[in-house]
């Protein structure tokens, strides 16, 4: 039910707010679940497949010759072979082709959008919307050679060369094996205590169970000649002259530790939440049933962060959780797969509304939002008028992540839109030093592409190094040619070298 006036009456949502509403405390509580319900409320989102149903699966591919899928694949892993070798009886080979490409196949196998990357394009899909299912048999044969323990690399001898890396996640972690793997010494500086980035603090529990991200950390580390320095801030334990200085290379891998704000008078309300940061405490909590959990769940957003905390709190008991979108369903960011996902956990799913704003009880904590509905009039989203309020005991922001450039104040780095702007090899303005994942400008905020970018950085360390050739001539050349390098949006960067400046 629409109202035109932005207030609780005659407003429907979660559930419309009823006459005592004003009066009651925000709901919040752990422990909603039954005791015994915890052990199995995260379970595996698909149970790895049998030897048998591998086979299966490996014998719908067609083998295509330049093949889609793996164009479509960020890493480039050569998916027609690894599909082979599962078909042919060598599940160990198809791993090493896997990891050969991409050092966290195993984890990306669990949480890559398929559905919007190599999936999509599958032939068999686009002939019987029935693609071969890849990312099951990735994980298929990467579990199988992580299960026997044993690493499929050997490091080259050493080159005398180190290399410093900030941040443990996974551009982190792909750019350090690589170059471990060419003989280099690699420190990784980690501002947390423990490694992996957001595959530790923040992909969805049910997708990486067992300690997943620490198994797979432990097994990149494998290959020797890396040691991470935990609790290692930089800008705050280290400095960015000091790596440049003290080593022969520089790789920053930070992410995007910082939050956008909704911008509304009262978001500082304990009840109103950093959606990541409580992904992180659950990731983490030894206890789910202490978490705290809200009767009525609201989530603004539209990408993957909303959907995981919304199907996370509704199974932890959350009565009911609406997801509020701005925009359209085309335009979430979370693709079909997702949205359905939570709408079978039983989240609904509201577009076209834009918080308006938050009323507070008289302790100040937040009980209701209000929404205005959007529509798109001359190519901009501009709010209607009109209103409706949602009862809400806990709401989460997932209106995604802002990159924290203080920590490279005075370095002279070049930003685009916010974020480190690189060229094609994923080189800074400055000699010396690297940056890639999401703290770089053009990316796909995906774990895949983090890796590729981990894996491109260490390829263009590697070649400086070794004073080998460079496959791209020059940062500036690049950049400001405009050149599109495969995967990546240079159009921003081109702009922002003109107007975006230097950190
Ligand atoms: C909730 C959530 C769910 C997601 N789900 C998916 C998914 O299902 N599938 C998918 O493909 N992608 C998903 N993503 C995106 C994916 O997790 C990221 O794209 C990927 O982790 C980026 O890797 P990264 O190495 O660039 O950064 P991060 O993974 O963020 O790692 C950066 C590391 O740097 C450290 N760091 C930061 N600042 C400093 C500093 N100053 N000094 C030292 N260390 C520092 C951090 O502690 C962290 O360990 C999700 C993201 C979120 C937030
Ligand atoms: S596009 Fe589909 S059928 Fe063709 S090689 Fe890739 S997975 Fe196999």
């Amino acid at each position: 039910m629409r109202s035109m006036e932005p207030s609780t009456k005659g407003s429907a949502g979660n559930s419309s707010i009823d006459a005592n509403a004003h009066a009651r405390e925000p709901d919040i509580r752990g422990g909603r679940l039954a005791a015994d319900a915890y052990q199995h409320v995260f379970d595996d989102l698909h149970p790895p497949l049998s030897p048998h149903e591998a086979l299966v699966e490996s014998d719908r591919c067609y083998f295509c010759h330049d093949a889609p899928c793996m164009n479509a694949c960020p890493t480039g892993i050569d998916i027609p072979m690894f599909i082979r070798q599962i078909n042919t009886g060598n599940p160990k080979g198809a791993a090493k082709t896997i990891l050969s490409e991409n050092i966290l196949g195993g984890m990306c196998a669990r949480v890559c959008p398929t559905e919007t990357l190599c999936e999509e394009v599958c032939v068999r899909q686009v002939a019987e919307g029935k693609p071969v299912k890849i990312g099951h048999l990735q994980r298929y044969a990467t579990d199988i050679l992580m299960v026997e323990g044993k690493h499929p690399f050997r490091r080259a001898a050493p080159t005398g060369k180190h290399i410093a890396i900030v941040g443990a996640g996974p551009a982190g972690l792909s750019a350090a094996h690589r170059l471990a793997t060419y003989g280099h010494q690699v420190t990784i500086f980690e501002a947390r205590p423990k490694g992996g980035g957001l595959n530790e603090y923040g992909i969805a529990t049910y997708k990486a169970v067992n300690n997943f991200a620490q198994r797979e950390l432990e097994f990149v580390l494998q290959i020797g000649g890396i040691n991470i320095e935990y609790n290692q801030r930089l800008g705050q334990d280290i400095s960015i002259e000091t790596l440049k200085s003290g080593y022969d290379a520089v790789f920053l891998a930070m992410g995007l530790p910082g939050v956008n704000n909704l911008g509304l008078a009262g978001e500082d309300a304990p009840n109103v939440i950093d959606a990541v940061d409580y992904i992180a405490n659950l990731r983490q909590a030894k206890d789910l049933s202490s978490l705290p959990v809200g009767r009525d769940i609201v989530v603004i957003g539209g990408g993957m962060t909303a959907i995981d905390v919304a199907i996370q709190t509704k199974k932890l008991g959350a009565e009911n959780v609406t997801i509020v979108y701005r925009r359209d369903r085309e335009h979430m960011n979370a693709s079909a797969y997702e949205q359905e996902l939570a709408q079978i956990q039983g989240v609904v799913i509201r577009h076209s509304l834009q918080p308006h704003a938050l009323e507070r009880n008289a302790d100040g904590m937040v009980r209701a939002i209000t929404f205005e509905y959007t529509t798109v009039r001359d190519g901009r989203l501009c709010g209607t008028g009109e209103y409706l309020t949602l009862k809400a005991d806990q709401i989460f922001k997932a209106i995604g992540q802002k990159f924290e450039p203080d920590p490279l104040r005075g370095s002279g780095i070049g930003m685009a839109g916010g974020r480190i702007s690189v060229d094609a090899e994923r080189r800074t303005s400055v000699p010396g030093i690297w940056a890639g994942g999401d703290c770089v400008a053009g990316g796909q905020d995906l774990t895949v592409a983090s890796v590729e970018d981990g894996k491109i950085a260490a390829e263009s360390i590697h070649a400086t190094l070794m004073k080998q050739p460079y496959a791209v001539e020059g940062f500036a050349d690049t950049v400001l040619s405009g050149a599109t390098p495969a995967g990546r949006d240079f159009s921003v960067p081109l702009d922002v070298h003109l107007t975006g400046g230097q950190i």
